[in-house]
């Protein structure tokens, strides 16, 4: 368990150190506009193809970024692909709810393993203390007290 919160912790610490990915605004006809967003330090990643891994770590660098042609091509193909949006967004929808069914099985699987530790570990330290009480017993005398 105390593994599984490490993990969790480190993913999160990762998120929260990564840059914001740019999402255009949608005017009032519901097309994709571009809005320069408010930047923090962590920097902003646009996803247009003309400098994918770039972080813009400021309101002017990102203003002349939108400028540039490949930004405004990756804002009219996202308008003319707006129509299919809806259908890629209904299959996120889908892989999201199979991702927490899996997430969910995980969870359980991690509670019975975490209980079978218990288990082993009380089990383990009762015998243990047994060995140390009664240290001259014999492995081979236990089979015969066993049997
Ligand atoms: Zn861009």
């Amino acid at each position: 368990m105390i593994i599984y919160k490490t993990i969790l912790t480190i993913i999160i610490m990762d998120i929260s150190i990564m840059p914001d990915t740019y999402q255009p605004s949608i005017d009032g006809n519901g097309n994709y506009i571009d809005k320069i967003p408010i930047i923090d330090s962590k920097g902003i990643l646009c996803s247009c193809a003309s400098r994918k891994d770039k972080i813009y770590n400021s309101v002017n660098k990102f203003s002349q970024h939108i400028k540039c042609k490949k930004h405004k091509e990756w804002l009219d193909a996202l308008n003319k692909n707006k129509a299919n949006h809806y259908i890629e967004l209904e299959k996120c929808k889908e892989i999201v709810k199979s991702q927490q069914q899996i997430l969910t099985q995980y969870e359980i699987k991690m509670q019975q393993k975490d209980l079978t530790i218990q288990y082993l570990t009380n089990q383990l330290t009762k015998h243990e203390k047994n060995n140390i009480i009664d240290t001259d017993v014999d492995l081979l005398d236990l089979n015969s007290i066993l049997d």
